[in-house]
């Protein structure tokens, strides 16, 4: 039995969508009445942490420069997105502070009109050097991840011994106005799991919005159980026995769900992306670092944009398939569901 909560995956009636004169003019349409306005572009998928949830210690066979897109690439068909209706433009990877022109492509991105929010997801390692400039070039705010504030679980959880770093990287981001600063966490069961109201009472004495996200089947290793991942509602219980929550107002399309704590001003978010999805609200999409659009974490497909840019396809081209792989969005991930499989990318290949 799947849970109450998830219905079985719908996959689109007709997976071809029908030709219309304009082609940017309908925005980035699925057939099921979503529409996405919030690009996630991953930047490379090298990182320098090892985090437990997300890849195996020993790191991936990482993409070779040639396979990436250039800056160039990438500014053009972030343009082509920002036409097809694209507000917000989230910054990721892998771990997006690791590409050296990524002052110039905020840079870029800021340039384009309607000019979109730029955001970025980091782990907030060399922030503290960069945000400043970042916010200069027209980096609007930030998600910085953090799982625990206790040094030996960090070292255990992301392999390395960064947790000053990320420290830094956050007093940085909220000294160069990248805010609201909000922070990132997971939760994992016997390893940083009865420390997070100990997080989120260090983020609240800083300003910081601490969001809890529940551990995805996204990992290289292939290694998780639902068995296994804190749910939402046991994390909520877990800082219950600390903090009163209260729940703030509608979630819309932002897939947490708000708590104010202790009668505010502080809150929380918890985003039960497995226990109870908000897929039916998606407004996203994704760009990888090699140039292929994906139209959900969980797609089992892909389109190629990099192989027809370099081959010289026009922006018409571009846009036809940009379109098309959001013709072929499905309802839903159907993580709960008898017959989901894990994607072959991994989520910092994918840009999370
Ligand atoms: N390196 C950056 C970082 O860690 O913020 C950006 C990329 S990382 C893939 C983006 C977000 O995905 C982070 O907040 C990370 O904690 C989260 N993440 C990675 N693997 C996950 C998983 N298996 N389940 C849930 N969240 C995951
Ligand atoms: Fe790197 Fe982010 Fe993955 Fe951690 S979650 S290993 S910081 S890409």
């Amino acid at each position: 039995m799947h849970p109450a909560s998830e219905s079985p995956v719908q996959e689109p009636a007709d997976r071809d969508e029908p030709a219309v004169a304009d082609e940017t003019r309908r925005g980035l349409q699925d057939t099921f009445g979503r529409v996405a306005k919030d690009l996630r572009v991953s930047l490379t998928d090298h990182c320098n942490l090892r985090c437990t949830y997300c890849m195996p210690a020993e790191g991936l066979p990482w993409m070779a420069k040639p396979q990436m897109l250039t800056d160039e690439e990438l500014l053009r068909l972030v343009g082509i997105f920002v036409d097809l209706g694209i507000e917000q433009v989230r910054l990721t990877g892998g771990e997006p502070l690791l590409r050296r022109s990524l002052p110039d492509l905020v840079a870029g991105i800021a340039q384009l009109r309607p000019r979109p929010r730029i955001a970025m997801t980091s782990n907030g390692i060399g922030l503290a050097r960069s945000a400043q400039a970042l916010a200069e070039a027209g980096l609007d705010r930030v998600n910085i991840s953090l799982d625990t504030i206790e040094r030996e679980t960090f070292k255990t959880l992301s392999r390395r011994d960064r947790l000053d770093d990320v420290i830094a990287g956050l007093a940085a981001a909220a000294e160069a106005g990248l805010t609201p600063v909000k922070v990132n966490a997971v939760a994992m069961r016997d390893v940083n799991d009865s420390g997070v109201a100990d997080l989120l009472g260090w983020c609240l004495e800083r300003g910081y919005e601490l969001r809890f996200i529940e551990q995805m089947p996204l990992d290289a290793q292939h290694q998780w159980q639902r068995g296994a991942m804190v749910s939402a509602t046991e994390l909520k219980e877990k800082l219950e026995e600390r903090f009163t929550l209260t729940p703030v107002g509608q979630r819309g399309s932002a897939p947490a769900e708000r708590f104010l704590v202790d009668g505010g001003p502080g809150t929380v978010g918890i985003i039960a992306s497995v226990s109870a999805p908000f897929c039916g609200a998606c407004d996203r999409v994704r760009l990888t670092a090699d140039g292929m659009v994906r139209n959900c974490l969980f797609s089992r497909g892909e389109v190629d944009l990099r192989g027809p840019l370099r081959e010289g396809a026009d922006d018409k081209d571009l846009v036809r398939l940009i379109r098309g792989e959001m013709w072929r969005k499905a309802s839903g991930h159907g993580i709960g569901l008898p017959d989901f499989t894990q994607p072959a990318r991994p989520m910092s290949a994918i840009g999370g």
